[in-house]
């Protein structure tokens, strides 16, 4: 339906969260759907409300693939209008101009690009120039270990390339995004991803970019003795130091956690279906490298003595639209955080799906998706 027929979708940007996270997801929702949106009172909730760099280029990326008509947004802005016309899949690029995430800036571009045609020959790639490696984001790492793995699951494939490292506050980093158009399979099974079957490995790796080679090397080691302390099987434990070109200076690590999973003896279980959460951290200065390593095994250890879900905070909330667009399904969550619980009222002022939260307990939630 052309975009100028349907009805405009007021959106409180200080709803729940009241984030940037509400803008991307309410701009990937109005593309796919052609929904005119108004949002206000924009990021009500951050101590400096508006539109930041990332949030600006976001509106911008999407105005250039869906050849939106946008009022109001520059920096600083509190309220925008967006009118979506029709997403055109092809070859773009997007400068953040700071070390704002690439990360973010691509997820609110996927969901349209992976539904702009039903031809699996016109792909889509994005190339973001920005920060690669961000506080509070998901990294580049966390997306190509943990979050296009879970696509692939749904059927959608992506494929992401780190061309370079970018930390904050100089960025300089770039990621290719290669989006392949989805087709959803008559014949493909309702997604499940509930049921934590055996850990069949801990990855660490920590990567430095113009910093002392050491850093990784104790990051590691503290890392790994934390969880060995705790009887964890060291065998399936191991280590990865890499040593990075590019601008600026940053280190940073990550545990890449995999399990099977499906129900006991099915055959789910026997092809050995598994499963990726990832935890990242970023170097600080005021840390030394055995205290990132510490802190990296703890959440490990959060996630694997605390619950027996499967996915973890941050994908749980990053999971939800590609779940919604795929058709529905469930997992088991080990939390639901605010980012989830608007995600969730946010693609159900959109779209006629139902999103429930099912409490088995503290730990351990069944998110199911009706579609
Ligand atoms: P604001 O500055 O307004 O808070 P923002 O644009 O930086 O906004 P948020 O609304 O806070 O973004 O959303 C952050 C997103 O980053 C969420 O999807 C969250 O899951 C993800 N995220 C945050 N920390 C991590 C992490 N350590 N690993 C993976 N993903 C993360």
């Amino acid at each position: 339906m052309p975009a100028s027929t349907q009805k405009l979708l007021k959106i409180d940007g200080s709803t729940g969260e009241g984030g940037g996270q509400i803008i991307r997801t309410a701009l990937s929702l109005s593309m796919l759907t052609g929904t005119p949106i108004e949002v206000i009172n924009i990021r009500a909730g951050r101590a400096k409300p508006g539109l930041m760099r990332q949030h600006l280029v976001c509106v911008q990326a999407s105005q250039a693939i869906s050849g939106a008509t946008v009022t109001g947004a520059h920096l600083g802005s509190t309220t925008f209008g967006f009118t979506p016309n029709t997403i055109k899949s092809g070859d773009y690029t997007f400068d953040i101009g700071s070390a704002g995430s690439t990360s973010l800036v691509l997820q609110t571009l996927l969901p349209a690009l992976l539904f702009a045609n039903a031809d699996e020959r016109l792909k889509s790639t994005v190339t973001i120039k920005g920060g690669t490696h961000n506080p509070l984001a998901p990294t580049t790492d966390f997306l190509t270990e943990a979050f296009v793995p879970a696509l692939a699951k749904l059927g959608m494939q992506v494929d992401i390339d780190l061309q370079q490292l970018g930390f904050a506050p100089i960025g300089g980093g770039v990621i290719t995004a290669t989006i392949i158009p989805f087709l959803r399979r008559a014949n493909t099974l309702p997604f499940k991803l509930t049921e934590r079957g055996e850990l069949v490995n801990i990855a660490l790796v920590a990567s430095l970019l113009n910093l002392e080679y050491d850093i990784c090397k104790r990051e590691l080691a503290s890392a790994k003795s934390s969880l060995v302390e705790s009887e964890i099987d060291k065998t399936l434990i191991t280590t990865q130091n890499n040593k990075l070109k590019g601008m600026g200076e940053g280190n940073t690590c990550y545990a890449r956690v995999t399990h099977q999973f499906g129900e006991p003896h099915t055959h789910e279980m026997q092809t050995h279906k598994q499963h990726h959460e990832m935890f990242t951290l970023l170097g600080e200065k005021r840390s030394s490298a055995e205290n990132i390593g510490s802190r990296l095994a703890g959440l490990v250890k959060r996630y694997l003595f605390n619950t027996d879900a499967l996915v973890d905070e941050y994908l749980t909330d990053q999971l939800l639209l590609p779940l919604v667009l795929s058709g529905g399904g469930e997992f088991s969550a080990r939390h639901i955080s605010g980012h989830t619980e608007t995600q969730a009222w946010l693609i159900q002022q959109f779209l006629p799906v139902e999103i429930k939260f099912d409490f088995i307990d503290n730990d351990k939630i069944l998110v199911k998706v009706i579609a």
